[in-house]
């Protein structure tokens, strides 16, 4: 069964990763074709160009991808100045004796392996991300860097700017191998080298041939701490059906996103293809799945669980 799980935000990439599978390629150059897509949608604020920045006005780029059949995996952190992290994740799995490079180190590797820097901060973004300073600021937005404290400005706005958004691929091929990738520009307005959890394997994303594949969006802090993708695929390798894993994996969050607000969403498929999509949020959400029989994109609503519900 050849298939491909988006994220809400992912449905401009979901036909071309569909037809990479349908012309045998692997599952992780579908991952790829489709995340790359939306990455360079200059609209899409919350994944690669054009991006909600830093605190101090700088996209900060994570991604991560994993392959079920090896499970080899690659991931950026607060990379800067490159418009396709998650080409730049798959670099660092097929040439990098490491699985994860943040900051200035991913970035000299980027260019390094040949990717041609770029500016990632559109108007719209920059205009955005200055809505939100204290006007004071916002004037002299320059001069942030030299700010020496930047906490209290990232408490008294990132604190209260939870969404975000980040995009989930997950993919089957022709030969039964899966994949899993996942990008964003993560929590806007945040601390310089914050990491959420789609760099991070095992917290927003993870894929196993065994058993399955997982990926989130939401609260990135609190899928590290539950490392939420693993936790799915283990609840799976523990024998419950894709369905129940996630259910299970949102329970374990359940407490945290009562303590601290917030929502997750989770994609997921297991080893056969089949996918299934839940979120804490109350207003719910829907994600894309495509098989080889569909003509398009199907938009699928994920399970609504509240954290009181969870658990
Ligand atoms: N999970 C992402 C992060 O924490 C953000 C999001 O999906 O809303 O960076």
């Amino acid at each position: 069964m050849l298939l491909v799980v988006a994220s809400g935000n992912g449905r401009e990439g979901v036909e071309g990763a569909m037809k990479v599978l349908r012309e045998n390629g692997s599952a992780i150059d579908a991952v790829e074709a489709g995340i790359r897509r939306v990455e360079s949608d200059p609209d899409e604020d919350s994944v690669g160009l054009g991006g909600i920045p830093n605190i101090l006005g700088q996209v900060e780029l994570d991604a991560s991808i994993m392959e079920g059949r090896t499970l080899a995996a690659g991931a950026v952190g607060a990379l800067t100045g490159v418009e396709n992290p998650i080409s730049v994740a798959r670099r660092v799995m097929e040439l990098c004796p490491h699985v994860l490079l943040v900051g200035a180190g991913a970035r000299r590797f980027a260019e390094e392996t040949g990717f041609v820097p770029c500016n990632l901060l559109t108007t719209p973004s920059l205009q955005k991300w200055r809505s939100r300073l204290p006007e004071q600021i916002s004037e002299n937005f320059r001069e942030l860097e030299d700010r020496g404290e930047l906490l209290p400005l990232v408490r008294a706005i990132a604190e209260k700017m939870r969404r975000a958004g980040t995009v989930n691929f997950l993919a089957r091929d022709e030969r039964g191998d899966i994949a899993c990738g996942v990008s964003t520009s993560g929590w806007p307005w945040k601390y310089p080298g914050r990491l959420g959890d789609s760099p991070i394997i095992g917290a927003g994303n993870y894929a196993d041939n065994r058993y399955g594949a997982a990926a989130c969006t939401g609260y990135g802090e609190l899928a590290i701490r539950c490392n939420t993708a693993h936790s799915v695929v283990l609840y799976m390798k523990m024998g419950q059906g894709v369905a129940a894993a996630c259910r299970e994996a949102m329970g374990d969050l359940a407490p945290l996103l009562a303590a601290h607000g917030g929502g997750m969403n989770i994609v997921a498929m297991d080893r056969q293809g089949y996918p299934f999509g839940i979120t804490s949020s109350a207003t719910g959400g829907s994600y894309w799945v495509m098989n080889e029989k569909s003509i398009a994109p199907e938009e699928c609503e994920l399970e609504r669980i509240s954290s009181a519900q969870a658990g």
